[in-house]
Order: C-alpha cells, then structure tokens, then sequence
C-alpha cells in the first residue's frame, strides 16, 4: 500500500481516511508445530527437566523453527490479512476476526480465485 489509489475506506466504519493519519494492520494465522514440541518435551525428558532450554535446543533442532507465522512464508502470504482503520475507529473497539473475513469477502469479489484462499 503505497500509492492513493491503494486507499479504500476505512474497513470498520466504511468511512473516509480522513487527516492523513489512518493505521494498516497486517496480521496472519500462525501454528506450532507438534512435531517440535514433541522434540522440545522428548529431549527435555531426556535430560530428567534438569537441562536448560538452550541445552534441549541443541539436541532438539526442529525446535528452533517451532512457530510458523503464515504471513513471514513466501508462499502462505495469502494467508495474511491487511485492514485500514481510521484514527477514531483504531480507538474504538474493533472485532479483528469480523474484519478479517470482510476483508477476505471483498479481495474474492477483486481477486483471482488463487487469491482468495484465505
Ligand atoms: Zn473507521
């Protein structure tokens, strides 16, 4: 979003981007991998609870990727939703997870179907 043909109102309110100063927020899913919690939990066993995190982690290398935020991998960037919110509507009480699918509702009407899968 960097050109004013990317603005569009606000996805709250529906209102206009009024005095320059409205917010962007871009957030995804993420998920822990079971795998590398099992890896932690094992090696960590292994040790009697009596080993530091960094010591399991060096016996427990998938551990180091644990977490995936969908929106930091190249190819699950679709996953990450962008919302614009006015000043007075990113004060205001707001139901991330209502934005997010009207979001997804309106890039399905714009977007091309390899889009939409969010
Ligand atoms: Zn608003």
């Amino acid at each position: 979003m960097k050109k004013l043909t990317d603005l569009r109102p606000c996805d709250h309110c529906g209102g206009p981007l009024t005095g320059g100063l409205f917010h962007v927020l871009r957030f995804s899913l993420a998920v822990v991998k079971a795998q590398a919690v099992n890896e932690f939990a094992g090696i960590s066993r292994f040790f009697g609870g009596r080993a530091s995190a960094a010591v399991v982690m060096n016996f427990a290398p998938a551990a180091a990727d644990a977490i995936v935020v969908a929106m930091d991998e190249p190819d699950a960037r679709a996953l990450m939703t962008e919302v614009v919110l006015c000043n007075r509507c990113y004060c205001d009480d707001v139901n991330l997870a209502v934005l997010a699918e009207k979001r997804a509702a309106a890039t399905a009407d714009t977007d091309t179907p390899a889009t939409t899968t969010a």
